[in-house]
């Protein structure tokens, strides 16, 4: 049977509680398909390329929220500055400074999740809780006023172990929560918490999950 994006969007929705919001991971995949899932409705879009986002951005409507998930160079972050709407893995105050100063430019303030490390695979991506302290005590964070950072993403282990990926869950869901109570306790915009996968999303949402990244369960497997 030939794979739907729109039957596979309605499965996915089905089971979405209303506060969750579903972003469709569209790397590496034509426009054409995400014209098929946007004529579903869906408006979150997330790309891990900064030029492959901007080719997208201007071949589609103007009322798509622009979504980047990947690792972003600094020197690429001209490109979405623009227009994106939220920046996923933001993991260093350099990246954090390069954000902020392309963000003046265009006279804008850009949403930014800070990414953290809990999975089991060794990765050079990704802070953990005591870097994350030291970023968001330090001065030069604090004097930035084209970024906002409204919450936390992270990745589960890839992993057949249910409990695993739970606990890896609950855990960004902790180092959230904490972050919250110490940095942003009078600021309701410090709010998504972005986790899940097409593999994992469902677990993510039993943890507490604000926002998913599905890719391949929309759109099927990526070459
Ligand atoms: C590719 C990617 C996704 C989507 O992955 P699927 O397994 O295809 O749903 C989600 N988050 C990040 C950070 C990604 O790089």
């Amino acid at each position: 049977m030939k794979m739907s994006i729109a039957k596979n969007i309605e499965n996915i929705q089905n089971e979405l509680p209303p506060s969750v919001l579903l972003v469709a991971i569209s790397k590496y995949k034509p426009v054409e398909d995400i014209k098929e899932a946007y004529s579903c409705g869906l408006r979150a879009f997330g790309e891990s390329k900064a030029q492959e986002m901007l080719a997208k951005y201007e071949q589609l409507p103007s009322d798509i929220e622009w979504h980047f998930i990947g690792h972003l160079q600094t020197n690429k972050v001209k490109y979405i500055a623009p227009f994106v709407h939220l920046i996923h893995g933001v993991d260093s105050l350099k990246l954090l400074k390069a954000i902020n100063k392309e963000a003046e430019k265009n006279n804008r303030v850009i949403d930014c999740l800070l990414q953290f490390h809990v999975a089991k695979e060794d990765t050079k991506f990704g802070l953990n809780f005591n870097e994350a302290t030291e970023l968001l005590n330090s001065q030069e964070f604090i004097s930035m006023n084209n970024v906002r950072v409204v919450g936390i993403m992270g990745m589960a282990s890839y992993s057949s172990d249910a409990q695993l990926i739970l606990n890896e869950f609950a855990h960004l869901k902790q180092i959230f929560e904490q972050l919250k109570q110490l940095y942003f306790s009078k600021n309701n915009t410090f709010k998504e918490l972005s986790m899940g996968m097409s593999g994992d999303y469902k677990y993510a949402i039993e943890e507490g999950s604000t926002m998913i990244r599905v890719g391949s369960a929309i759109f099927g497997n990526r070459n």
